[in-house]
């Protein structure tokens, strides 16, 4: 059996651990390999080789920095085919949606490569008599990670390429229930030339991310994964007098107007609810219909029940399985609820059949209507291919609804009435807004913008928000004396003379 290795002071090694975590394929539920969790030894040693390496990492020129991410950027484009092809494995992913995920994840390598000019500080000359003042922007030192199963190459990549890009040395602890991809790509970094110690992958779960978040070597916490690890994440992380940034949970909401694009609307409201099996963080699993917009719903049953899970090289497959036995029965036990409520399950993905492969996770696309803010179907995170559709009078108690959700990541209108899109923009308590834009995840120049529970901390993912996570600002004030002006008093006071 395949055990996966640990990427430890520059060397891809065997954990000496006993204790083994069975990595499955979603799709058949066989083992595929053995994941460990790191031994005390193996984080001292992740965390000390970070340290070390980060007192020379720091120093090595910026430019040179930007061309390790330039010259990564070009192997994941040559190996983003392969690449795609173990995350398929691990997540059962269908391939182009894998493909996604890569391609995701190599733009903000990208833009990590643009480094300089976002490290730039700020000067102004004369801020008193021959003093003038200049930042500089620094970085923090041993930064750590802590990603989730649903987006393997995409998360760290968000993650490392922007924090060892900005001098720091980084920490990945990826998901147990997918490692693969990122050693993958962390073999990759080396071969671009990324010193070797400069990024550590160490396996396992909560006891090595307790190890992280309590180490005093370790700066900085970035977390993505569920609401009630990444309440813990920032708790424990900012406990410990560590920078934290935790990217939680999600419950995104599509308003639909009824002035909007009826095709548009069924197509965007199929493909996101259902896409990655609902598996993502940014999946519509709320579709508020206002006023006579509630009328489409039979043709979006329609187009949803010609939709179907399979393998991630069925061609024909529009999502995979979830991710493992137990998120199939907890979608399942979900949608029970839904019904027992009193919802109308208008499709129901329960006891879903894939041929060739009846163990593995599949559930089937979902559908219910008719339901209420009080339901467990809209209060929880369901993860899983499911749409819930509500009813709204008008625009304003559509935006009520969605600004009485605990959750802020995603939401978006679809409408052809810009004042109904303006006003929607302005008023919604969501950090990324679509506007006939089901999914809005913004590219890497702007930062990942989630809000309210869905986000705890400041500074957020990528763009300009990263770099500010990833360093310290460090302001120096200088006089040069020359002789005419050269004081010859004492100044007693705070004032810069
Ligand atoms: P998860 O919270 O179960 O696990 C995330 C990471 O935390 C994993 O690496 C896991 O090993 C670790 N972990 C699990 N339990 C822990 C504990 N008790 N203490 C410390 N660490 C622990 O999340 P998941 O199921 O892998 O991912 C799905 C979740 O991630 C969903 O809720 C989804 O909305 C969320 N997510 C959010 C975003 C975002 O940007 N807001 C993006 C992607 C995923």
């Amino acid at each position: 059996m395949k055990k996966i290795p640990q990427y430890l002071a520059g060397e891809f090694v065997q954990s000496q651990t006993q204790n083994w975590i069975d990595l499955t394929n979603p799709a058949t539920n066989e083992v595929i390999a053995k994941v460990p969790c790191a031994t005390p030894e193996e984080m001292r040693l992740a965390i000390d080789k970070a340290g070390e390496m980060f007192q020379s990492w720091k120093e090595t020129p910026v430019s040179e920095r930007a061309r390790v991410m330039l010259r990564y950027q070009a192997l994941l484009k040559e190996h983003h085919d392969e690449i795609a092809e173990i995350l398929s494995q691990e997540t059962g992913k269908t391939f182009d949606d894998a493909k996604g995920d890569v391609w995701r994840g190599i733009e903000v390598v990208e833009h990590a490569a643009n480094v300089a000019s976002m490290m730039m500080g700020e000067t102004v000359e004369n801020v008193a008599r021959e003093v003038d003042t200049h930042s500089w922007i620094q970085p923090l030192g041993v930064c750590a990670g802590i990603t989730p199963f649903n987006f393997p190459a995409m998360i760290p990549l968000w993650m490392f390429p922007m924090a060892i890009a900005c001098g720091n040395t980084f920490i990945l602890k990826p998901s147990e229930q997918d490692p693969m991809t990122p050693m993958r790509l962390a073999e990759l970094f080396e071969q671009a030339g990324a010193p070797k110690g400069v990024l550590q992958v160490v396996h396992g779960g909560k006891e090595q991310v307790d190890v992280l978040l309590t180490d005093p070597a370790v700066k900085a916490i970035s977390f993505v994964g569920s609401v009630p690890v990444g309440r813990y994440i920032y708790e424990t992380g900012t406990s410990h007098m560590k920078r934290v940034q935790s990217f939680a949970g999600a419950k995104n909401h599509m308003v639909i107007m009824p002035d909007a694009d009826k095709q548009q609307v069924i197509n965007a409201l199929v493909g996101a609810s259902v896409g990655a099996a609902g598996q993502r963080c940014m999946a519509i699993s709320v579709a508020v219909f206002v006023g006579a917009a509630q009328e489409w719903i039979p043709e979006l049953k329609d187009a949803m029940a010609k939709v179907r899970p399979g393998a991630w090289n069925d061609s024909g497959a529009s999502y995979g399985p979830v991710i493992s036995p137990k998120a199939k029965e907890r979608v399942e036990a979900l949608i029970a609820t839904g019904e027992a409520q009193g919802a109308t399950l208008l499709l129901d993905g329960r006891n879903c059949t894939v041929d060739g492969l009846p163990d593995g996770n599949w559930v089937g696309p979902t559908l219910f209507s008719n339901v209420t803010a009080d339901m467990d179907v809209y209060k929880e995170e369901i993860f899983g291919p499911v749409l819930t559709c509500m009813n709204a009078d008008d625009l304003g108690e559509a935006i009520k609804l969605i600004n009485e959700s605990p959750y802020g990541n995603g939401t978006s209108i679809f409408t052809n009435h810009g004042g109904a899109a303006r006003r929607f923009q302005h008023e919604i308590e969501v950090g990324q807004v679509g506007i006939n834009v089901p999914i809005p995840v913004p590219l890497p120049f702007f930062s990942f913008t989630g809000w309210k529970g869905s986000f705890y901390g400041d500074q957020h993912a990528y763009g300009k928000q990263a770099v500010r996570f990833y360093t310290e600002t460090k302001t120096v004030t200088s006089r040069w004396f020359s002789s005419e002006a050269t004081s010859s008093e004492a100044n007693f006071s705070i004032q810069l003379r």
